[in-house]
């Protein structure tokens, strides 16, 4: 039976371990929280920083292939395992997603919109940059930022920029300009090392307080904006090589256009409703494009509701049960703190 190495102990890492599972893979899971949602399906646990060579060595020992489950995995780490095993997605997919300025380049590159952009390094790079936009605009850490953390939105040129550099950290900065867009949507798609790939339907993205609350299937846009959607995260993957699978965001504006976001090299929030009304969900075609078995459908047999059961939310468990055409995945957290996401639901409609 072969092993697959997963970087990251979360609940992606969680869900990606059963779907192996069922396909007849061990997994070891390189974490160091001890008890972490994926550590407790996976077969094994290795309990290191995820960039400690000793620790990597032995999870390229013990895995004949190795993938991860969040995108701040150190390149480093994905480059030393690479020498010795297969690491899918490709450690380039992450030198890209870790910073959102190599990111906007890349996504241009590709022939595909993005917001207007443009590096800050101080207060007065913030300024210069806010003028060209017209005082508005979304200032975001280059590194690390999620669920929108590390971000300051500029409205209008009433908005006063003063102290925004310093308050995010004095980090390289990036500024936006404003998407004024009608909704967001995120395409899940995948791709096999036979160049073969297969996209889910486009999920529309409802977001409360920067965290993914609600992925609704169908989205309530045209066949363009899907068509366009679909063809761009086709695109970032053959671009890029890639193996496994990728999430990519998007802005659609009011005329249809999309404009890409961000991109998730891994397994996504807004793909968990494939789980439930796809037969092959994004857990499991990630494994089988990483393992080199066939990419599975990607049609969806049902229109479905994910939503996320954030802190508190955990109280609705006992109330989801009782109801039909519920399917509900909880991820193993002792502790409910705010913020924190411990499940998700998904409804058939
Ligand atoms: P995630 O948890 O999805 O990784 P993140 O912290 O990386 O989030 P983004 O996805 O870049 O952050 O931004 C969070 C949200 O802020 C977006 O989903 C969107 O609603 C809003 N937003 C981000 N950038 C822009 C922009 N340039 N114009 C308008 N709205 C924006
Ligand atoms: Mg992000
Ligand atoms: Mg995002």
């Amino acid at each position: 039976m072969k092993t697959i190495g997963i970087i990251g102990g979360g609940q992606l890492g969680r869900m990606l371990a059963m779907a192996a599972a069922r396909l007849n893979f061990r997994t070891v899971v390189l974490e160091p929280q001890p008890d972490c949602p994926a550590a407790q399906v996976a077969n094994d646990q290795i309990v290191a920083a995820y960039d400690d060579p000793r620790a990597l060595d032995e999870l390229a020992r013990v895995a004949d292939l190795i993938t991860y489950e969040f995108e701040n995995v150190p390149v480093s780490a994905a480059e030393q395992l690479a020498r010795s095993r297969p690491v899918f997605p490709p450690p380039k997919a992450l030198e890209v997603a870790q910073d959102r300025l190599a990111e906007k380049r890349f996504i241009n590159g590709c022939g595909i919109a993005t917001a207007g952009f443009q590096p800050v390094d101080s207060q007065a790079d913030l300024e210069a940059a806010l003028a060209e936009f017209g005082g508005a605009g979304v200032l975001k850490t280059r590194r690390l930022g999620y669920d929108g953390k590390g971000q300051r939105v500029f409205r209008s040129a009433t908005d006063d920029p003063a102290g925004a550099y310093v308050a995010l950290g004095q980090v390289p900065l990036i500024l936006e300009s404003f998407v004024p867009f009608d909704r967001e949507i995120s395409v899940i798609a995948a791709r096999a090392a036979d160049g073969t790939t297969a996209c889910f339907d486009p999920a529309e993205n409802v977001h409360r307080n920067g965290i993914l609350h609600t992925s609704t299937v169908p989205a309530s846009v045209g066949p363009s904006a899907t068509e366009a959607a679909r063809k761009a995260a086709t695109a970032i993957l053959d671009a890029l090589g890639y193996v496994g699978v990728i999430g990519v965001e998007f802005f659609v504006l009011a005329d249809g256009g999309v404009v890409a976001n961000e991109i998730a090299p891994r397994v996504h929030n807004s793909g968990h409703w494939t789980e439930a009304a796809c037969v092959v969900s994004q857990f499991e075609q990630h494994i089988r494009a990483i393992a080199g078995l066939p990419l599975g459908d990607p049609s969806r047999h049902s229109d479905c509701v994910m939503q996320n059961l954030v802190g508190d939310d955990i109280a609705r468990v006992p109330d989801l049960l009782a109801e039909r055409n519920v399917f509900l995945h909880l991820y193993g957290k002792a502790e409910a703190r705010p913020g924190r996401k411990m499940g998700h639901f998904t409804r058939l409609l």
